[in-house]
């Protein structure tokens, strides 16, 4: 970060501007936003300018300028288009300390001035650092988009309610809480909506009927992470992993759905290895139903979809027999993510009609699966887990008369940026990999749907 964002108070203290054009006019009228006390400095202003001394909004010294106007300022911001008189402003300003902005000229800045988003009191600052002004300008703007109007309405109201909330709820866990489910829920759906009197009623009645017991229990929610890419996290998703205490993730959970987690919440790694599994799941079974126990919010994240060989059912079966309240958030499997991202569309009129998901986890060396129901005609297989069993895999399904020259894709690390994808036959398959040697998370489909991937590649 090349700059602190802080949002400075600057209510009656003296700032100066010095130039009289239309820029210096701009900054004027934004440090008059925050109140604070502006002088403009310039032999000559703008008719806009002129306005506001008219107003009497701000005072205009008509003058060059000269050091000694720097007495007991707080900050100035030059924007006249002498740059030997803007560089004078900078160097003297530096000399005493104060906070100094020179317009268009980052490297004579204590300060730049970001993008603003207003909804007051919300705000929202977005810069560049000054590398491109335009493109902090354009984010703005989709913000802007997001951001009803009544946003800062919003933070009135709760602004108005904090004392009251405090007072009924005594510890800040139970505040967070109780504002993080009013702030979700018909409250802030009527004052987004102009319904700023029902929002209130609504409110007033949330807070007096509020149960602290209730909101101090412990919950889980079971969310799938997807395949990798962040972008396909859901809304769902993003919102409860913004509100978690506690925080169970396994390997195949990526480090950018992690950056997306609430920051303060604790982040404990249960990944598993292939041969103890079983053990550790029951583990982490216990661990899940310990800390909700405990009154916290523990999210399990999941890579792809939690019910989709993620042994989702067993962690919160465990839950379910202790009464602990859970959620389940589906997220995009591994197949679908993968596949899309490989263009090998799943089925397709011409190809295939069916798709089936299996494991290929190996059991003493062997493949527990339904082959000749495998081995259908027009069906695309999608296999999990399936890279060290992949030579049994290629063997029995040739044995059960699938033909070896049945088209078959490897992918690896699928949605991500490290994506890599080989395409082969279900016979070429372990040559393939001994040539490659892929790692996991690798995804195996086969079907001639895979033969789509030379002309439906994207990513
Ligand atoms: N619940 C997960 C699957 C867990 S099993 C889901 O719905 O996707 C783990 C297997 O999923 C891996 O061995 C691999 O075969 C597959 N997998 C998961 N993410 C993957 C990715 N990004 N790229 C390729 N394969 C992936």
């Amino acid at each position: 970060m090349d700059y602190l964002p802080i949002f400075l108070d600057i209510k009656q203290r003296d700032c100066l501007v010095i130039g009289g054009g239309e820029i210096a006019a701009r900054k004027a009228g934004l440090l008059l936003k925050a109140n604070a006390k502006v002088t403009i400095i310039s032999p000559a202003i703008s008719s806009s300018t002129q306005a506001l001394v008219d107003d009497n909004k701000l005072t205009w010294l008509e003058s060059v300028f000269k050091p000694e106007q720097l007495a007991d300022i707080t900050l100035v911001i030059a924007a006249t288009d002498i740059e030997a008189v803007n560089r004078d402003v900078y160097q003297h300003a530096k000399a005493q300390q104060i906070l100094v902005n020179v317009a268009d000229s980052p490297d004579l800045c204590d300060f730049i001035l970001p993008s603003i988003l207003d909804r007051s009191p919300i705000v929202i600052a977005v810069s560049s650092g000054g590398a491109s002004p335009i493109l902090a300008r354009q984010l703005r703007a989709r913000l802007e988009t997001l951001i009803p109007q009544t946003y800062g309405n919003l933070a009135n109201l709760v602004g108005r309610y904090r004392d009251a909330v405090k007072e009924k709820l005594p510890t800040l866990s139970l505040r967070r809480r109780f504002w993080e489910s009013t702030l979700q829920g018909e409250v802030a759906t009527h004052v987004l909506a102009g319904r700023d009197d029902i929002a209130e009623r609504v409110l007033k009645s949330t807070l007096a009927e509020v149960k602290t017991d209730e909101l101090d229990k412990g919950e889980v929610y079971l969310v799938g992470a997807g395949p990798g890419d962040p972008e396909l996290l859901t809304f769902k998703a993003l919102r409860l992993m913004q509100q978690a205490d506690v925080v169970f993730y396994d390997r195949l959970v990526s480090k950018e759905v992690l950056a997306l987690v609430r920051r303060e919440a604790e982040m404990i790694y249960v990944g598993k290895q292939r041969d103890w599994h079983s053990v550790r799941q029951e583990e982490i079974n216990q661990l899940l139903l310990k800390h909700a126990q405990q009154g916290k919010r523990v999210l399990r994240l999941k890579g792809g979809d939690p019910f989709i060989f993620g042994r989702g059912g067993e962690e919160i079966e465990t839950l379910a027999a202790e009464n602990i309240p859970f959620q389940v958030v589906p997220g995009i499997t591994a197949a679908s993510g993968c596949s899309t991202y490989a263009g090998i569309p799943l089925t397709h009129r011409d190809y295939s009609q069916s798709c089936t998901f299996v494991t290929g986890q190996l059991k003493k060396g062997e493949l527990d699966l339904n082959w000749s129901a495998l081995v259908q005609p027009r069906q695309t297989i999608v296999v999990y887990m399936g890279l060290a069993g992949l030579p049994v895999l290629s063997k029995q399904l040739q044995k059960h008369g699938l033909p070896a020259n049945t088209p078959a894709a490897l992918v690896q690390q699928g949605t991500t940026s490290h994506q890599q994808v080989w395409i082969s036959t279900i016979e070429g398959l372990p040559a393939l990999a001994e040539k490659e040697k892929p790692v996991a998370p690798t995804l195996v489909i086969i079907g001639h749907v895979v033969t789509l991937h030379n002309s439906l590649a994207w990513f």
